[in-house]
């Protein structure tokens, strides 16, 4: 079998978007440290829902309260208020079908990008065993797909910032997630690195076809992503405007010249900046 034949190539993302609910989060809130001086309203009651393979960006200004809302997404830290339901099933602990990229991509520097990749599996053996022949060519596979030939066995110090990102979109796709969970993963990069991720991600999500939630502070990043963005006010967050973004995919990076790229962009800035509280 060839590494490209392990990658399962699925139905264009488009076709589903219509799909069930997958993620259903309803008025769920945050208050770290309620009922003390030190009580920060994180997250104000919030209700949105991600359809099976949609890709959904959350868009909102630093401090909002994005991650706080991701990781109550991801099962890591729980709601104050409300609830969450992931693929029909009420959200009560981290699940292992849930896929995670953060801004940095916590590589293991002592470990070789394949083997970080293949980490998911020697962290909870699934009783595939750690390193079978199917799970060490589906990571392969994922390393061609990003453009890491030929880096396979290299180190992360021997590795760029975007290659290193690379490798943690393939660790976070590795175990075959049904939701994959970003938290500005290429918020540290550079303009072009992350123009360059941009592209990655998309060709790897409209391949594999996964369930999205996308956290970032760029409209232009939320734009050129998403099937839908929301817009979160300044904190305690709530979802303000809910806009679907109408272009087909696959998506080249060219749509960014467009006037009507360029027209949503101006509305969703308008809305982050004229935000009633
Ligand atoms: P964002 O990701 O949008 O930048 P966060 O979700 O990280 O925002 O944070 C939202 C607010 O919650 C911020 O004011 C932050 O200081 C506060 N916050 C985040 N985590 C904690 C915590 N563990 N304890 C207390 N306050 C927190
Ligand atoms: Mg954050």
């Amino acid at each position: 079998m060839t590494s490209a034949t392990a990658l399962r190539i699925e139905q264009p993302a488009a076709v589903a978007a219509a799909g069930p609910d997958y993620v259903v989060v309803d008025r769920i809130s945050k208050v770290y440290n309620e009922g003390t001086r030190q009580q920060v309203e994180a997250v104000a009651p919030t209700t949105f829902t991600v359809k099976a393979g949609e890709f959904v960006a959350l868009l909102g200004p630093s401090g909002c309260g994005k991650s706080t809302l991701l990781m109550m997404v991801a099962g890591l830290d729980t709601p104050s208020r409300g609830t969450i339901a992931v693929a029909g099933h009420p959200l009560a602990a981290p699940r292992a079908e849930t896929g995670i990229m953060f801004q940095d991509p916590t590589l293991l520097p002592w470990k070789s990008a394949l083997d970080n990749v293949l980490f998911p599996f020697q962290a909870a053996d699934r009783g595939t065993g750690p390193k079978d022949a199917a799970t060490v060519a589906r990571a392969a596979g994922l390393l061609d797909r990003v453009g890491l030939k030929g880096f396979h066995h290299h180190k992360p110090r021997q590795l760029s910032g975007g290659m290193r990102q690379r490798v943690a979109i393939c660790r976070a796709l590795v175990y075959e997630p049904d939701l994959l969970l970003m938290d500005e993963p290429f918020s540290a990069l550079d303009a072009i690195t992350r123009d360059e991720m941009n592209l990655v991600l998309m060709k790897m999500w409209e391949e594999h076809h996964r369930t999205a939630l996308f956290v970032t502070h760029s409209i232009r990043e939320a734009v050129y992503l998403a099937d839908r963005v929301l817009v979160m006010s300044s904190r305690p967050g709530r979802i303000i405007e809910d806009v679907r973004i109408p272009f087909a995919r696959p998506r080249g990076l060219e749509i960014g010249e467009t006037v009507a790229f360029n027209e949503i962009c101006g509305h969703l800035r308008g809305k982050i900046q004229h935000v009633p509280h």
